[in-house]
């Protein structure tokens, strides 16, 4: 399968092998720098590297360590000093090439490079595929929490290749299906059966082209858009809360299983489907535990810094139905009592699996 989608100004081009896209490699303007990571570096940047090189184009690898924590401002700074002792030009073009992290970042530095350079995007593992490397948000961590600085810096293309996936980890294909689950349970339920019987790139395609529907419409992540936030409220704080020890993948599933209670406790969502809910979260390997040590009132203090939020307190993106989540007035996202959410909490922790 060859297919293209346009996602705002992005072109997303799906192809089966890295050397269907590879002629695309060879139009962009020179030079090329390819931010990753070490093990992406090792697996797949230096071939590529080496294979525009032999077409006599001028390339730079530039890379960092594996992992969240280096979505951080002090290793953004490295990067741009980087860019800077290779003289690296306003024409030039900047490539992410790696998972979430690698994309969020080489988004973010190429959106502030000499006020903006042309930016590409080869996402290499699920999760990257169907969330980060689509929509345009790019962005670092700080103390205070996930994503606080950042962009809206679209990549001018994104080429998606399950061929990458091949040497993914268990893990990292976990934290991808969160993400697709969280699009089947809030705009295409089928996508929860056929992501759970086989992983393909039909699964990834659909799963971009339910992004493309709300970023289309709210790209400025306004009203609709926050329908991709369904589990991120809870999730986003236990990331935090954990130093970033929690993938997430895993930190999202168990803020789905919190916002499906919600959604169920305060009579939005019937108790069938928050029971198949529970069930389909369960057979795909996600765990319901969190740390007992945390209490409620570090999930509130996280809370405070929900983009979401208003008055200092998150928002929660509820289900009325598998693809259907509750509008409220075109917020798409709800303040909860703190009783109710705090019963919530405990039923999380009270969870044995
Ligand atoms: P995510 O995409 O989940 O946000 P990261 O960017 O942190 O996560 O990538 C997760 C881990 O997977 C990192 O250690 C990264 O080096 C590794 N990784 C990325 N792509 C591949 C791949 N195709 N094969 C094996 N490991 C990969
Ligand atoms: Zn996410």
């Amino acid at each position: 399968m060859k297919a293209d989608i346009f996602l705002g100004e992005t072109k997303v081009v799906f192809c089966e092998t890295f050397f269907s896209f590879f002629e695309d490699l060879l139009k962009l303007s020179e030079p090329i720098v390819f931010i990753t990571d070490h093990n992406v570096k090792e697996l797949i940047g230096s071939s590529i590297q080496r294979l525009l090189q032999e077409k006599k184009r001028s390339v730079f690898l530039i890379s960092i360590p594996p992992g969240e924590a280096s979505k951080s401002r002090e290793i953004k700074e490295w990067i741009e000093n980087e860019l800077f002792s290779i003289r690296f030009p306003k024409d030039g073009s900047i490539i992410a090439l790696g998972g979430g992290v690698v994309c969020d970042m080489a988004g973010f530095v190429a959106s502030t490079y000499m006020r903006g350079v042309s930016f590409y995007s080869i996402p290499t593992t699920l999760l990257a595929m169907v969330d980060a490397s689509i929509g345009g948000k790019t962005g670092i961590n700080t103390s205070f929490g996930k994503n606080l600085l950042g962009s809206m810096y679209p990549a001018r293309q994104v080429w998606i290749c399950p061929q990458f996936l091949e040497s993914l980890p268990k893990r990292e294909w976990l934290n991808g299906l969160s993400e697709i689950m969280k699009i089947g349970f809030t705009l295409d339920p089928e996508l929860l059966s056929l992501a759970t019987k086989k992983m393909d790139q039909i699964v990834i395609f659909r799963s971009c082209l339910a992004k493309k529907q709300v970023v289309d419409e709210d790209y400025q992540d306004r009203g609709k858009r926050r329908i991709l936030q369904f589990g991120h409220t809870i999730g986003h704080a236990l990331e935090k809360i954990s130093s970033y020890q929690l993938s997430h993948g895993e930190a999202v599933a168990k803020g789905m299983a919190i916002e499906g209670f919600l959604s169920y406790t305060l009579g939005y969502l019937s108790k069938n489907k928050w029971d198949s809910m529970r069930e389909i979260l369960k057979s795909c390997g996600f765990s319901f535990q969190v740390d007992p040590k945390i209490s409620f009132s570090q999930i509130q203090e996280s809370l405070e810094m929900d983009k979401k939020g208003t008055d200092q307190r998150g928002r929660f993106v509820l289900l009325q139905d598998f693809g259907v989540v509750v509008p409220f007035q075109g917020e798409y996202c709800t303040h909860v009592d703190d009783k109710v959410l705090c019963k919530a909490w405990e039923w999380l922790k009270s969870c044995p699996i």
